[in-house]
């Protein structure tokens, strides 16, 4: 059977890095993701399954993806997840599989995971610091998240980096102590700037603490940050590392350096809604397919009408832009 042809949109951009979000449930409530309170999260039977997942993700396997991206919500709060790593592990074509979460539940269930198959793991990490996770998160946990920290590297996980939230007038404060903390452990730190999917829409521009500022503070501490080699053109990171050899950090300006021009990300959210963008106004309704009878080929086709549809750029930075109606949690990040 002739290969079917790769999922390529109008502007060139060739899609092969699928996020899979496995729930809109949260066990904290960070301001920049989730509202405070009266949190409404989808019923269960609005959820996919796991089989529905598998489904989905083998069908966008065959056309091209090779690199899934498990996130949410909070994915260790979606009961037997390691079943659901170990299952997509076998799908022919699938050649990474990766994790986002908060690692309030890593040390209970980093074996697990390992155990499945995860290598590749991102942990969010916006502070090292009790009262900050507090302001942040709305809730108590960093103790949890250090010690998931420590259990993902201590079952040998290979790739584990940690990502922190940039906000202007919050975290200036966080950003040597994390850097120092990351190096001491040879991890990776990335800072990601502030985007407009908060639920409670607070985002502005004021309120991005840039990539190139976060940059100067380290180097005027750590001395200059020399760029990686950056063999995949489509990550949106860029990477450094510092003079001395030790240590890499990255920045992912989503908002002061788009990089959508090389954007090759397509998402999946819970409630089985296919979106070609985080910031996406429309979406299209996998689920109802999925759960109507529709052939593989009709959801294929669904796939490629998202993909088709993909605009140039999420144009934050524009007049008309309009924001997403779902907040962070309920898209996947
Ligand atoms: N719960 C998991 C976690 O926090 O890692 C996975 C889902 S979370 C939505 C994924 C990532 O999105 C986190 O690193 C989080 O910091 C980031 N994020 C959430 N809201 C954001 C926003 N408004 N702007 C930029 N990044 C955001
Ligand atoms: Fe939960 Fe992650 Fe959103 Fe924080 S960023 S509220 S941990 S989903």
């Amino acid at each position: 059977m002739p290969a079917k042809p790769p999922l390529t949109d109008r502007f060139g951009r060739t899609h092969t890095n699928l996020r899979v979000s496995v729930t809109d449930r949260c066990n904290i409530r960070c301001f920049y993701c989730m509202p405070e309170e009266n949190v409404e999260f989808k019923p269960r039977h609005e959820i996919l399954s796991f089989e529905e997942l598998i489904r989905f993700a083998r069908i966008t396997s065959e056309i091209g993806v090779n690199k899934i991206r498990l996130t949410g919500g909070e994915p260790l709060v979606r009961k037997d997840l390691p079943d659901l790593i170990r299952e997509l592990g076998k799908l022919n074509g699938i050649e990474d599989i990766a994790l986002t979460t908060n690692a309030v539940l890593l040390a209970e269930q980093a074996e697990a995971l390992k155990q499945a198959g995860l290598e590749r793991i991102n942990i969010s990490l916006d502070t090292l610091s009790d009262s900050t996770f507090f302001r942040l998160s709305r809730r108590r946990g960093i103790d949890k998240v250090l010690a998931g920290i420590a259990a993902a590297q201590q079952v040998g996980m290979k790739k584990i980096r940690l990502n922190a939230i940039a906000i202007r007038g919050l975290t200036e404060d966080e950003i040597l102590p994390l850097a120092r903390f990351a190096m001491e452990r040879s991890l990776e730190l990335r800072f990601i700037e502030f985007m407009p999917l908060d639920a409670e829409d607070n985002w502005g521009t004021q309120a991005v603490l840039t990539g190139q500022e976060i940059r100067q503070i380290l180097e005027n501490e750590f001395g200059q940050l020399i760029a990686a080699d950056r063999p995949d053109a489509s990550q949106p990171a860029v990477d450094f590392h510092f003079a001395s050899g030790q240590g890499r950090i990255g920045f992912i300006n989503p908002v002061s350096e788009p990089f959508c021009a090389s954007c090759n990300r397509l998402r999946i959210t819970a409630d089985g809604r296919i979106r070609n963008c985080l910031f996406s106004i429309e979406e299209w309704d996998a689920r109802q397919l999925m759960r109507d009878g529709s052939s593989d080929d009709e959801i294929e086709q669904l796939v490629r009408d998202c993909v088709t549809n993909k605009n140039p750029a999420h144009g934050i930075d524009t007049p008309g832009f309009e924001r997403p109606e779902r907040a962070m949690y309920q898209i996947g990040g």
